[in-house]
C-alpha cells in the first residue's frame, strides 16, 4: 500500500507554475514572496462528507468544490488568488479516489493560476480543508461593512440552482434529464466569480459570496453595514432550468433566497457607480441582476410577498436549517 509520503509526491506535488513560490510541497513550510503594495487575503474552509456533500458525490467533484469553496470567498474580497494548502483525512488510501479528487483539485487551481504550496495528509474520517491565500491591492479589498441607504443589491449568474441540485441528488425532485444534469453541475462544480470580485474593486461598497442563501448571506452585508434592505422579488434571477423543473414558481422562490451553495456574488453599488460596474460585469459577460435597494429601515423586507418565504433562513451549523 502507498505510504503518506509516495501519496503527496505522486498526487499532491504540482510542477512549479508560479514565480513568487521560493519554495512549495516539499519541506517542513511553503515559502512565499509576496509582492510589495498587495495585501495578503486569506480563508479557510473544511468540507465534511454527508455534511457539506452527499457522500456518494463523484471524489472529482469534491476536489473542485473544496478549492472553489475558498476561491469564492477570494472572488468575494476583490482578491487573486494565489496560493492554497490543502489538510486531507482520509479513511485509507483508495488511490482511485485520492486521483480523482486530485484531479478536480488541480483542474480548478490551474484554471485560477492557483498553486497548491503545502497541505497535511492524515488517516481518519474523511474530511477536506483548503486554504486559499489571495493578494489585493493595499487598501482596495470588498468588505461587508460598507452598504449605504440607496444602494442597489446585484446578484451574478442565478439563484436557487444549486439547492435544486441538492434536491435532484437527495432523490426528491424529478426533471428532464438536461436540466437535472445542468442543475447537477450546479451544485458539485460552482464556478467562483473570481473576475467579477476584481473588477468590482473601488465599484462596489459590500460584497459577500452567497453560499449558506441570499438571505443570511445578505443579511450580514445589512448587519454589518447597519442598514436595512428591500427585495423584489420578481427580479430574482432564476435559470431556465429552475423555472422549467417543474417546482413551483414559490418553491423556485424559496430555493433562490434560503438555499445555499450557489456561490454567486452579491453586493452593494452606489447610484453613481452603477453604469461603469455593469460595464465592467457586461465586459466579461458576467450575468449580473439588480434585486433591490438598501434603505435606512433595518431588517430584510419583501414587498407584497408572503412573509413565511422569509422564515427560512440560511443553514447554520450548530443550530440546523432556518434558524435565525
Ligand atoms: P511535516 O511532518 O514536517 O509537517 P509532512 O510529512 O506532513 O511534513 O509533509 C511533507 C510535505 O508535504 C510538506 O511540504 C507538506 O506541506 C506537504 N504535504 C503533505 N500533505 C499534503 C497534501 N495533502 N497536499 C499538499 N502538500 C502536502
Ligand atoms: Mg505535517
Amino acid at each position: 500500500m502507498a505510504s503518506e509520503f509516495d501519496l503527496i509526491a505522486r498526487y499532491f506535488t504540482p510542477a512549479r507554475q508560479r514565480s513568487d513560490v521560493a519554495l512549495g510541497v516539499g519541506d517542513d513550510a511553503a515559502l512565499l514572496n509576496p509582492p510589495a503594495g498587495q495585501q495578503l487575503v486569506m480563508a479557510v474552509d473544511t468540507l465534511v462528507a454527508g455534511v457539506h456533500y452527499p457522500l456518494d458525490t463523484d471524489p472529482h467533484a469534491i476536489g473542485h468544490k473544496a478549492l472553489a469553496v475558498n476561491l469564492s470567498d477570494m472572488a468575494a474580497m476583490g482578491a487573486e488568488p494565489a496560493w492554497a494548502t490543502l489538510a486531507l483525512t482520509l479513511p485509507e488510501a483508495d488511490e482511485a479516489w485520492i486521483g480523482s479528487f486530485a484531479e478536480g483539485f488541480f483542474a480548478l487551481a490551474q484554471e485560477h493560476g492557483v498553486q497548491l504550496v503545502g497541505g497535511d495528509t492524515t488517516r481518519g474520517p474523511l474530511s477536506v480543508t483548503v486554504q486559499v491565500t489571495g493578494l489585493v491591492p493595499e487598501g482596495q479589498a470588498l468588505t461587508r461593512d460598507g452598504a449605504n441607504p440607496g444602494d442597489g443589491i446585484f446578484v451574478t449568474g442565478t439563484l436557487g440552482d444549486a439547492g435544486a441540485g441538492l434536491r435532484i441528488r437527495q432523490h426528491a425532485l424529478e426533471t428532464g434529464e438536461e436540466q437535472a444534469q445542468w442543475l447537477l453541475d450546479r451544485l458539485d462544480y460552482p464556478a467562483p466569480r473570481i473576475g467579477a470580485g476584481k473588477l468590482l474593486r473601488n465599484l462596489a461598497s459590500a460584497a459577500i459570496d452567497i453560499s449558506d442563501g441570499l438571505t443570511a448571506d445578505l443579511g450580514h452585508i445589512l448587519a454589518a453595514s447597519r442598514v436595512g434592505a428591500s427585495l423584489d422579488m420578481d427580479h430574482l434571477p432564476l435559470s431556465r432550468a429552475l423555472q422549467g423543473s417543474g417546482l413551483a414558481q414559490e418553491e423556485q422562490r424559496r430555493l433562490a433566497l434560503s438555499a445555499g451553495d450557489d456561490y454567486e456574488l452579491c453586493f452593494t453599488v452606489s447610484p453613481a457607480c452603477e453604469e461603469e460596474m455593469m460595464v465592467h460585469m457586461a465586459s466579461i459577460s458576467c450575468p449580473c441582476t439588480c434585486i433591490g435597494e438598501v434603505t435606512h429601515e433595518l431588517g430584510l423586507r419583501l414587498p407584497g410577498e408572503d412573509k413565511a418565504l422569509l422564515q427560512t433562513a440560511g443553514y447554520d451549523h450548530f443550530k440546523g436549517v432556518g434558524s435565525e
